[in-house]
């Protein structure tokens, strides 16, 4: 199989142009090419008058080793990789004991189903409610300001990403192809199938909630267990009298200890209580660079016709998106991030008494804003006016500060503080809305946003805004509208682990994953790590059998 790449067709093509490009490209008639299927579709749209699709095509030819010979100094046709996925190790029969896998978001469930398909039926340990309970539950607090600490858009099956917008992309380097293995997972479990090959393939709250359910059942029955409401509360740790420590055991809120030797971490960004506990316990912590802003909104109509022009509306193309950055005078960054196109914003707080704003789309991408995150990078340096004590969790009371703050600005009634972008340049209190309505639920109270950051993330953010309406025509537009905060954009920690074998700096057995450990940032790279670790506590537990 020959993989080309690079091969660019107009935005409305017809079907057969593609095996005549392939035909063209390879300089080959018709009986020379036996088939061919569409690995990857994206399009280039700098030119808003001539959109361009741009293919990456497995073609099934005739005389592979002549073509390849004849194309050997083109990067466009190679042989195609062999991107299957393949089973690193096989559970030994009678395990003593099983994996525990801690958290069910998408590093967990990837962790849990790969360790299932592998025959080590593992344990999943998750805080929050079932899928559709926490739905429930979510809702609640959008609908009538009633947070549930233990099920909410952070914590439950499916974890963080559930009720999002779904991107699936990722800038991760992905040798091994596990991206390609999360996508085929998502798609037997209910994904649209055009996720394999699209260049920006997202999903969408609704479809996201029956697709973890049916995941769930596959690991459940290929012997794994999965159980919601068991928040873990404690490790068990063993010292050895070298000093080693070992993980032998987790214990659960209920009092109840599971004995193991191999626990996955996947706690994602929210679990504070729990990273708590594990820096009591003495495993290896340290504070790490997140970012802090707001989120804005936008009609979608005006991204559309910014990045898509007269072909805005295309069913190819779909709602636009858009990515940028602005560095700025005082030393910082500001970007967009987590854009969703035509989307809303949630309320996505798991601590009462604070308010903390993310995005969510359903697949259609049909509602009337776009948002996005705008944020300023910030480093450990910035956490000591907040605890200056040197803990790596300072980054924690940072966060917990700044929700708390964008709480009271709200009125206190889980409405999210909102500025008018005109009146945040302006330096004045908003008071009433323009055209842009904001789509945050419960709802948003309109303030002054200047003292929901600290002065150098809004000095930043005001510079950046009119460099991105520069970008962007209308970016700045006075009535789009800033809700806030944003501070939930990554871990402020780290849970080191060795490279090689994936495990703590300093605890054995502990298998830290995904993004509450510092190694993902969305649902693709999460899921990925999951299936490393997965990987990674397959290969410890064989080992030691083969050792035994
Ligand atoms: P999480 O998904 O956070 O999962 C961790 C799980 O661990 C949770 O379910 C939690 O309840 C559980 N847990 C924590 N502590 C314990 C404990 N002590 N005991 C038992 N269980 C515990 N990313 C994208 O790529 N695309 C998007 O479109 C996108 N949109 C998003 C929209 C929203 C509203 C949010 C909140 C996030 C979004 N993200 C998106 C980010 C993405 O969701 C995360 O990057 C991803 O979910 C991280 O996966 P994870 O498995 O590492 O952690």
């Amino acid at each position: 199989m020959l993989r080309l790449t690079d091969i660019k067709l107009p935005l409305d093509h017809a079907e057969e142009a593609l095996a005549a490009a392939i035909r063209a490209r390879l300089h080959v008639g018709a009986p020379a090419i036996r088939g061919y299927s569409v690995f990857r579709r994206g399009y280039d749209a700098r030119k808003r008058g001539a959109i361009q699709l741009i293919y990456t095509l497995d073609v099934d030819v005739t005389d592979e080793a002549k073509l390849l010979a004849r194309f050997a100094g083109d990067p466009h046709v190679r042989p195609t990789p062999d991107s299957e996925y393949s089973y690193v190790a096989k559970a030994p029969a009678g395990l003593e004991h099983r994996p525990v896998v801690i958290g069910m978001g998408p590093c967990g469930l990837f962790a849990g189903l790969v360790l299932a398909q592998m025959g080590f039926k593992p344990i999943i340990l998750e805080r929050g409610k079932a899928v559709r309970e926490r739905t429930k539950d979510t809702w609640d607090l959008w609908r009538k300001r009633n947070l549930h600490p233990e099920s909410n858009v952070q914590f439950g099956e499916g974890g963080a990403g559930t009720f999002s917008d779904g991107k699936l992309y990722s800038q991760i380097s992905d040798p091994r192809h596990y991206g390609r293995k999360v996508l085929t997972e998502f798609v037997k479990a209910g994904a649209p199938e055009e996720i394999i090959y699209v260049s920006k393939p997202h999903i969408g709250t609704f479809r996201l909630v029956t697709m973890v359910e049916n995941m769930r059942n596959n690991i459940e029955a290929l012997g794994g267990e999965v159980r919601f409401e068991q928040r873990v509360d404690d490790l068990l740790v063993e010292t050895d009298a070298q000093g080693v420590r070992q993980v032998r055991g987790v214990m659960l809120a209920s009092g109840e200890q599971i004995r193991t030797d191999h626990v996955v971490l996947a706690l994602g960004h929210s679990a504070r209580d729990t990273v708590e506990v594990l820096h009591k316990r003495g495993v290896y912590l340290e504070a790490k660079p997140f970012s802090i802003g707001f989120r804005v909104e936008h009609p979608q109509s005006l991204i559309d016709r910014d990045r898509f022009g007269s072909q805005a509306g295309h069913p190819l193309l779909g709602a636009a998106d858009y990515k940028l950055v602005h560095h700025c005078r005082n030393g910082r960054s500001v970007y967009s991030f987590c854009m969703c196109p035509g989307g809303t914003v949630v309320a996505a707080t798991s601590e009462p008494g604070r308010v903390v704003t993310n995005g969510m789309s359903q697949y259609s991408r049909n509602e009337r804003n776009a948002n996005a995150a705008i944020v300023v990078g910030i480093e450990p340096s910035d956490f000591v006016p907040y605890d200056d004590s040197g803990s790596p969790l300072a980054g924690i009371a940072l966060q917990r500060q700044l929700e708390s703050r964008a709480f009271e600005l709200g009125g206190g009634t889980y409405d999210a503080p909102g500025q008018l972008i005109g009146d945040f340049l302006a330096g004045r209190a908003s008071t009433a809305f323009g055209e842009v309505q904001p789509s945050y639920k419960p709802g948003v109270h309109l303030t002054d946003l200047s003292s929901a950051l600290p002065d150098y993330a809004i000095e930043a953010i005001r510079e950046a805004m009119p460099a991105f309406d520069r970008k962007i025509k209308g970016f700045a537009r006075p009535d789009a509208i800033f809700t806030g905060v944003e501070t939930r954009t990554s871990s402020p920690v780290r849970i080191r682990r060795n490279d090689d074998d994936l495990q703590s700096l300093n605890t054995r057995g502990l298998f830290p994953a995904g993004e509450g450990a510092g190694y993902a940032g969305g649902i693709l790279s999460a899921g990925v790590d999951g299936i490393r670790v997965a990987e990674a506590v397959a290969l410890s537990i064989t080992q030691q059998e083969v050792h035994a």
